[in-house]
């Protein structure tokens, strides 16, 4: 195995990947469907290709199956809450981005706190917290206060902001820091500068090498993802893919996530997909990585549409968001005028778990503890299902 992931993506060619997955027949798809839940990479190649697409049935009861076996009917709820919207970089698809002219906001500490209290009125004890790139601002310190702060409200404090030196990761998780999400945006190296002209996460291999130093640190899950529409979907997905295998043998003690962010409409100027992905496209995607692995949790924001988010519950989603703002001081003025992206679904939290309910699902409100039983699973599930 290459030392770092770096070097191993260095190994594979963009191009003839995609003609790989395009070369896939039906006896290919059959054959990958045959090891669902102990599929390769070829089998994963096959799985998200064009082929691929004609085989979206078996593919979904294949991935809710496993699912079902492997979760329950459990839907784990989380709701990210934005710190601050400062950012020094320049992201073509984001409204955070430095260039757009929008009021920037950092929440103190009063305000982290008032935010939290609506949160915890919705029921949620799993809190994402979210901001742009404003090192000197907004930074290690910053999210030390925050992490303390948040923990003895609630039981898993995730985050998902600018990638931290490893040394940060290991002062932050005595605090109570239990996941972090780091999404490489697109593993085509071309496209990633050409989407990120300024700022600190220009730098492709820092970001890239973000996991492996969570890794490393001891973090109890790793969230991973494509920026859905910024490159060809099914050969991104593809490295994905193989940036989580490469995680999974390194740091098997790590959780691991996948989240599915297709590119939104925002505030300010910007690009929009250049490579679009439909809702067909999506539910080939989620499924392709539930047949891949079925330890792997798969979340699904607001982002994405109501008739789509119902849908997908069934799919193989093992975690969602709900009533979700994108800006900081979002939940206490109950406005979202300085956010990050349009969601598409924004139904309140009791809503998403009536309509969970109503499909034979119960939504928790928090994440799995660390201390379960060894298994990843709750441990009164894992008595129910013996
Ligand atoms: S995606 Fe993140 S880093 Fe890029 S402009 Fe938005 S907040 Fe800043």
């Amino acid at each position: 195995m290459a030392d770092t992931f770096s070097s191993e993506l260095d190994r594979w060619s963009w191009d003839q990947v995609g003609e790989r997955i395009e070369a896939k027949t039906a006896g290919d798809v059959e054959q990958a469907l045959s090891r669902a839940g102990v599929a390769d990479m070829e089998d994963f190649m096959a799985l998200v290709s064009p082929a691929g697409a004609s085989y979206l049935e078996d593919m979904a009861h294949a991935s809710r199956e496993i699912t079902l076996r492997r979760f329950g009917n459990v839907i784990q709820m989380f709701v990210p809450l934005y710190l601050s919207n400062e950012c020094t970089n320049v992201c073509d698809y984001c409204g955070f981005s430095v260039t757009n002219q929008i009021p920037r906001k950092t929440l103190t500490t009063k305000e982290i706190l008032a935010e939290a209290e609506v949160i915890k009125g919705y029921g949620y004890d799993h809190v994402l917290l979210v901001s742009g790139e404003a090192q000197s601002l907004v930074g290690p310190s910053y999210f030390r206060n925050a992490i303390s702060t948040l923990k003895p409200y609630f039981s898993n404090v995730s985050m998902e902001v600018q990638p931290l030196e490893e040394e940060h990761y290991e002062e932050m998780i005595p605090l109570g820091l239990h996941a972090v999400l780091v999404y490489q945006e697109t593993y085509h190296r071309d496209l990633y500068r050409l989407h990120h002209p300024k700022g600190r996460k220009r730098n492709f291999d820092y970001r890239l090498a973000t996991a492996e130093r969570l890794g490393r640190a001891g973090i109890n899950k790793i969230g991973l993802g494509c920026l859905l529409g910024l490159a060809e979907w099914r050969t991104d997905l593809f490295f994905l893919a193989l940036h989580l295998r490469y995680l999974e043998k390194r740091f098997w003690r790590t959780r691991y996530s996948i989240s599915f962010p297709r590119l939104r409409p925002f505030e300010g100027e910007g690009t929009l997909p250049l490579h679009e992905v439909s809702d067909r496209d999506l539910v080939q995607a989620i499924c392709a990585f539930r047949l891949l692995d079925p330890e792997l949790e798969l979340a699904l924001s607001t982002r994405e549409s109501p008739r789509f988010r119902n849908h997908a519950t069934r799919l193989g989603i093992t975690s969602m968001s709900a009533g979700s703002k994108t800006s900081p001081g979002g939940y206490v003025n109950g406005e979202d005028v300085l956010e990050q992206f349009e969601i598409d679904d924004s139904r309140e939290p009791a809503e998403i778990e009536r309509m969970l309910n109503a499909s034979g699902y119960e939504a928790v409100w928090k994440d799995w503890d660390p201390s379960f039983d060894g298994s990843g699973m709750p441990l009164e599930k894992s008595l129910v299902s013996c």
